[in-house]
């Protein structure tokens, strides 16, 4: 498990500014392990089944909190890599490198963090499109009124300059 917000674990420690990272870390650890140990959460029992010619040995959880503490200390003792979502900023297993959202909900194809993230974009990028257009179409009510005003035509101006530089 990594740790990558030291500071803040230190500002929880007393006197540790006589301790490097590396101890501030381990003490955070040792104490994460005190707790879970103390929560005496993890129960559960085993059974053996029988099926299609194979025994087959399985763990009963009492309930959900049981299996997810228990994914919790198996995730803690196999030193398993972690993040943040880049959209919901939940913590999440990483089980792939390029992981950077929520995994997808079981029987689904992609994440629900990583399409949320992806239509916001494609939002946020469509709005910016209006407000450009809305900007652009408001920049010649301004020109057609500073025409009305002065009695010159920026447009007229503007087209004989490109057509004398050979562009058009
Ligand atoms: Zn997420």
């Amino acid at each position: 498990m990594q740790t990558k917000n030291i500071s803040k674990i230190r500002s929880l420690l007393p006197n540790s500014n006589l301790i490097d990272d590396e101890e501030v870390i381990g003490l955070a650890k040792s104490r994460l392990a005190d707790l879970l140990s103390r929560l005496d959460a993890f129960h559960f029992s085993t059974y053996l089944d029988y099926l299609s010619g194979s025994f087959i040995p399985g763990v009963w959880f009492s309930d959900l909190f049981n299996f997810a503490y228990f994914q919790l200390v198996k995730a803690l003792s196999n030193n398993v890599e972690v993040r943040e979502c880049e959209y919901c900023g939940h913590i999440f297993e990483v089980t792939h490198k390029r992981q950077r959202y929520c995994p997808p909900l079981p029987n689904r194809k992609r994440s629900s963090c990583e399409m949320a993230n992806n239509n916001r974009l494609k939002k946020e990028k469509n709005n910016k499109e209006k407000f450009n257009t809305a900007n652009l179409q408001n920049g010649i009510t301004k020109k057609r009124s500073y025409t009305v005003l002065h009695g010159i035509d920026p447009f007229t101006q503007e087209q004989k300059r490109i057509t004398k530089s050979g562009l058009l």
